[in-house]
């Protein structure tokens, strides 16, 4: 049915909504739309008829028009505050829906208004005490309200009571369990209870469902890091295979992305201020680089294979890498930052590129998420902090991966694609979790570039 949208009568866009909105009160991400098209039109459609409701109705509430609008707050949900204030008369007009409830408590957390999640969770707790997505709800706002961890357990502990056993909320509870009582015990990672709880956590997770699995949990990575740490035969830096979440506190890609970010806040600044020309110091390479005639022959290499010490170039490979952070064009270079195929990362920064095109290619070409190769990458060693970065000298070594392969509303965290939600307030960074965005912040600096641009 939603292939055909166009040719609809209004019996039948009715019905449309009530289905759409029968998968949505299951589960937000149930009814996905093969495209942006669909999407559109069946945006339109509930649009429509949200109008005939108020039309004929007079205002009076009916089945259709609450249908309607759950659809449209689902189908609106990134903007945030926008949601946030539909959902306010709707839970007046229907207040015995849980779902309005549920949606504007999950806004007012995008939002970090963790106060007005919790008094929706409560409202809708009235209704119905045994739904648990509200009260997973409620215990990560009060985790994150970080004002008594004693009542964010209790809360996760109510969760994990009524939630089914592979609910794929029971693991992260207990890791944010376990993570509350490591805050309860002044951060002491050798206390029982804290190795107790997350211990029930990875026992949680033998019962998850196959396609949750590797459970990906921030506040597990975190105490992960911790016991690890505390161990004395640490393995785990050399470990090759590193994933996703873990390398998140790898202490080089924090340096190197809080730098950039550092950077970009100290351009920004000097750009709003006309009386001053901002130009970084150029120090001349000590090696070379240059691209090739043809890309026969040529090896690839990963950022491990290269010796982050030794100034040198890496003739006759290729260094396949995509980009993850807002590149910015510095007069004489545009800085990068990059990761490859094995999550590392590094600086990179470009020169020799056609004069007075920076602004077109940090804004067009070298956009976040873009894939891109290098041939005969050079590792320079910074001519003023004598740290490693990826330098290029002749522009035509760098070859753009097609727009298709890029990394669309990447995670500005962990550098997932897709992720839906949005920073409340610069309105530009996504994340895929809340947890996400809270490390990006607190780790990353977020909030050096966190503004209107
Ligand atoms: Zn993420
Ligand atoms: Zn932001």
């Amino acid at each position: 049915m939603l292939m055909e949208l166009k040719s609809l009568t209004e019996k039948q866009e009715n019905i449309l909504v009530h289905e759409l909105s029968q998968c949505y009160r299951i589960e937000h991400f149930v009814a996905q739309f093969p495209n942006v098209e669909t999407r559109e039109k069946a945006v339109e459609i509930i649009d429509r008829v949200l109008r005939r409701c108020k039309l004929e109705s007079n205002g009076v509430a009916s089945q259709l028009d609450e249908d309607a609008r759950i659809c449209y707050a689902i189908l609106h949900m990134l903007s945030h505050e926008l949601v946030l204030q539909f959902l306010g008369p709707c839970k007046q007009k229907y207040p015995k829906c849980i779902h309005f409830f549920k949606l504007s408590a999950a806004m007012n957390g995008f939002l970090s208004q963790y106060e007005a999640t919790i008094y929706d969770a409560n409202a809708g707790l009235k209704i119905d005490p045994n739904y648990y997505e509200l009260l997973y709800d409620k215990a990560v706002a009060l985790r994150l309200l970080d004002k008594d961890m004693n009542e964010a357990i209790e809360a996760y502990r109510a969760f994990l009571t009524i939630a089914p056993k592979d609910h794929r909320k029971v693991p992260e509870s207990y890791y944010a369990m376990a993570n509350c009582y490591f805050e309860l015990h002044q951060r002491d990672i050798s206390t029982d209870i804290v190795k107790k709880v997350y211990e029930q956590g990875e026992e949680a997770e033998k019962v998850q469902l196959p396609c949750f699995l590797p459970y990906d949990s921030n506040n597990k990575t975190e105490l992960k890091f911790m016991f690890d740490r505390k161990s004395p035969p640490n393995v785990n830096v050399v470990a090759p295979l590193l994933d996703r979440k873990s390398r998140l506190l790898d202490p080089h890609r924090i340096r190197v992305i809080k730098q950039h970010r550092q950077w970009q806040a100290a351009l920004l600044e000097a750009r709003n201020d006309s009386m001053y020309t901002f130009m970084s110091g150029s120090h001349e390479p000590r090696a070379q680089q240059q691209a090739v005639k043809s890309l026969i022959g040529l090896k690839p290499i990963s950022l491990r294979e290269i010796d982050p010490t030794k100034d040198h170039v890496y003739n006759g490979y290729v260094l396949s890498v995509t980009i993850i952070e807002d590149a910015y064009s510095w007069t004489p270079s545009i800085h990068l930052v990059i990761e490859d195929e094995h999550l590392d990362c590094e600086r990179m920064f470009i020169y020799g590129f056609p004069e007075g095109h920076g602004k077109y290619l940090t804004s067009k070409v070298f956009t976040l998420g873009s894939k891109m190769s290098i041939m005969n990458p050079y590792l320079r060693l910074g001519g003023s902090d004598m740290k490693s970065s990826v330098r290029i000298d002749d522009f035509s070594s760098i070859i753009m991966q097609n727009e298709s392969e890029r990394v669309l509303n990447m995670c500005r965290c962990c550098g997932t694609s897709n992720a839906l939600h949005v920073c409340g307030k610069c309105k530009q960074a996504h994340y895929c979790t809340k947890e996400c965005q809270i490390t990006d912040w607190k780790l990353y600096g977020h909030k050096l570039i966190c503004k209107k641009q």
